[in-house]
């Protein structure tokens, strides 16, 4: 039977964002229920030491640290529950939302759906992750001092990766399909100058080669316009090939951006429905930060918190 609960507030995704929203809404009584999917903790938890989070000075494994802001969410009262959402309803008070067999009401929704790195999807790729495969530079470049480092993509995202990444590697591959960036013309002459980073042109990989042991030895380049195929050493790979928000839910009841972002009012988290707010890496393409989508969990709690009272909810 589809029974609904209600909830003063519901924060949708359990990634920094989501959680800070919760330590917050929680200290101020106001018992949120954060509802995520089947990646609870987001994509912190997809990565191995976190060593740029303010308050670990020794670092910490993501997976320790989301654990970690749960258990303080929870500490003050919040409730989680793990469920898949497939639809909202926000044009009556209270705002609904529906799973497949579930359905809950909210007088104010937090959405922390995060947004997801998009991959290759090539052999070697997923069994890699973490161990030399990476989608983060500033997560994980640090580990790679002196080695030969591959990013793969060609816009924006990449360039300031390969960029970054020439700070510790030896050499920096960026392997692009074609033979001219997507990038803006500032980033494209910026890492096209840059002496350590050689652009390898007209490439994709088709299968990334090591172990877990090993981690990372090489991968397996095709030339796209010959067709012809070689081995390309390697120590680590940086996918940037570009980030999906996950906002699909709200497609046609919420603004977004052509790319997909929700777009809340300029330095806030509110968006146009009262109520409703949005904060982390589904509104932000900029940053994407864990400290920065943290960040914006406080602020949607805050003002979450100061419109329920303003409307006596
Ligand atoms: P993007 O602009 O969509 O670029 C993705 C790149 O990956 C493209 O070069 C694309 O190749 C390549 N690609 C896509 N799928 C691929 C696949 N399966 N195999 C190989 N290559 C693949 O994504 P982005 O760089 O993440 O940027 C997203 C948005 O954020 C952009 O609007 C960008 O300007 C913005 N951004 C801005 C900054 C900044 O201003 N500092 C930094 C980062 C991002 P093709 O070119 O052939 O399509």
């Amino acid at each position: 039977m589809n029974s609904t609960s209600h909830h003063r507030v519901i924060i949708l995704g359990s990634g920094p964002a989501g959680l800070t929203a919760a330590v917050y809404t929680a200290r101020a009584n106001l018992k949120p229920l954060i509802i995520h999917g089947p990646l609870p903790g987001g994509q912190l938890t997809t990565t191995t030491d976190v060593e740029n989070y303010p308050g670990f000075p020794d670092g910490i494994m993501g997976p320790d640290l989301m654990q970690q802001m749960e258990q303080q969410a929870k500490r003050f009262g919040a409730e989680t529950v793990v469920d898949t959402v497939t639809s909202v309803e926000l044009k009556n008070r209270p705002f609904t939302l529906h799973s497949a067999g579930k359905s809950w009401s909210c007088d104010a929704l937090i959405i922390s759906t995060g947004a997801s790195p998009r991959y290759l999807g090539i052999p070697g790729e997923k069994e890699l992750l973490g161990y030399g495969v990476s989608t983060c530079a500033t997560c994980d470049g640090a580990f790679f001092r002196n080695k030969r480092i591959m990013v793969v993509g060609g816009g924006d995202s990449a360039c300031e990766e390969a960029n970054f990444l020439t700070r510790f590697g030896e050499r920096v591959f960026l392997v692009h399909r074609r033979d001219e960036l997507r990038a803006s013309k500032i980033m494209q002459e910026r890492t096209l100058k840059n002496p350590k980073i050689e652009a390898v042109w007209n490439s994709i990989p088709v299968q990334i080669l090591g172990t877990q042991t090993s981690g990372v030895t090489a991968v397996t380049l095709k030339d796209t316009k010959s067709g012809a195929t070689r081995e390309f050493p390697v120590d680590a790979v940086f996918v940037a090939i570009g980030h999906t928000p996950n906002s699909s839910l709200f497609k046609g009841v919420l603004p977004m951006d052509s790319n997909g972002y929700l777009t809340p009012a300029p330095n806030s988290t509110r968006m146009p429905v009262e109520g409703v707010f949005a904060c982390g890496d589904v509104q932000d393409h900029v940053f994407r930060q864990a400290v920065t989508a943290a960040g914006t969990g406080c602020m949607a709690a805050i003002e979450a918190e100061r419109w329920l009272e303003a409307k006596g909810l």
